[in-house]
């Protein structure tokens, strides 16, 4: 039993080398991942529950690596933070979706907005608001379309400098968006004085909306108080997505609706939706 102790031991010990060398392995593609056409970004409609039409989709990055092939954004994004690259990467994860915007408008949809994920490291970046600002403008999309995703997690961690910063984002006329709501633990304070326009519901409590209810309910009573829009992530069933609408939840976001989709099946989900 030893010896098998010993093993397993040894096991584990090899499997975390082994990360470590992958992770330094992924910093370093991921360098020439987007100059090399490796990603692209997918789009994730978000439903307003009571009107049933899609009012605006999450931008979600992907890479695919020449021999790894799919790596999850869970599995590289951390990483990206460390190295540095994160700011790179999503500002021009914002430049697809300006593109995307510019198209839509083009094609006669000018009422839809997107959603773009930001980490906590990048807006310690004093760059990074002014960043947005100028693409937004080299694109010449209206600042109230695009909303920024910062989790709580983020939104808790940041010093005063990154309250600054998310405050000069609201000034430039994007909206904030607390992402994985519930999962860390916002003051109450942060809510007022980030000016935060969206609540985003973990995917953790929609999961557990049958059997827990009072934790959504209590989430809708303080999106209230605050003015808050809601959006439910991860909806999967229609159980889900029943209640939330019994409930008042504004929007829903999750697999039952639809998965991250290319952009030409953006347009056509958009499309389709104008006869609905
Ligand atoms: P997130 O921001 O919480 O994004 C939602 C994740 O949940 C996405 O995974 C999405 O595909 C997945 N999802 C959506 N609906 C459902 C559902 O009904 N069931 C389940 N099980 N999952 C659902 P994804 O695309 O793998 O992204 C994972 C995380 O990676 C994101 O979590 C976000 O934190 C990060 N991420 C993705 N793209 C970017 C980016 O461009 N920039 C930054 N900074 N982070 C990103
Ligand atoms: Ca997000
Ligand atoms: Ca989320
Ligand atoms: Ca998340």
């Amino acid at each position: 039993a030893s010896r098998y102790q010993g093993n397993h031991w040894l096991q584990l010990d090899n499997t975390m080398v082994q990360h470590i060398r992958e992770d330094k392995w992924l910093e370093s593609e991921l360098r020439d991942a987007i100059a090399g056409q490796q990603c692209f970004v997918v789009y994730q409609p978000q439903y307003d529950i009571h009107s049933g039409h899609i009012v605006g989709a999450e931008v979600l990055l992907r890479w695919r690596h020449p021999s790894y092939g799919m790596v999850p954004p869970d599995r590289f994004i951390p990483i990206a933070e460390v190295s540095g690259q994160i700011m790179e990467i999503d500002l021009w994860v914002l430049e697809q979706a300006c593109r995307c915007l510019d198209k839509l408008t083009t094609r006669g949809i000018a009422d839809f907005r997107l959603a773009v994920n930001a980490s906590g490291t990048e807006l310690s970046n004093p760059a990074y608001p002014e960043a947005v600002q100028s693409m937004l403008q080299r694109y010449k999309i209206p600042p109230h379309r695009f909303g920024i995703e910062i989790t709580e997690t983020a939104i808790v961690e940041l010093d005063e400098v990154a309250r600054v910063m998310v405050r000069t984002l609201k000034e430039i006329g994007v909206e904030i968006e607390l992402d994985d709501f519930g999962t860390g633990y916002t003051s109450l304070s942060h809510l007022t004085n980030l000016q935060l326009d969206v609540l985003k519901i973990d995917r953790s409590y929609i999961m557990q909306l049958e059997s827990n209810p009072k934790l959504v309910d209590s989430i809708l009573q303080l999106a209230d108080a605050f003015s808050l829009r809601v959006i439910a992530e991860g909806v999967e069933t229609i159980e889900q997505l029943k209640l939330l609408q019994q409930k008042r939840c504004h929007m829903a976001q999750g697999y039952l609706l639809s998965k991250p989709v290319t952009e030409e099946e953006l347009i056509a989900l958009l499309f389709a939706d104008c006869l609905a």
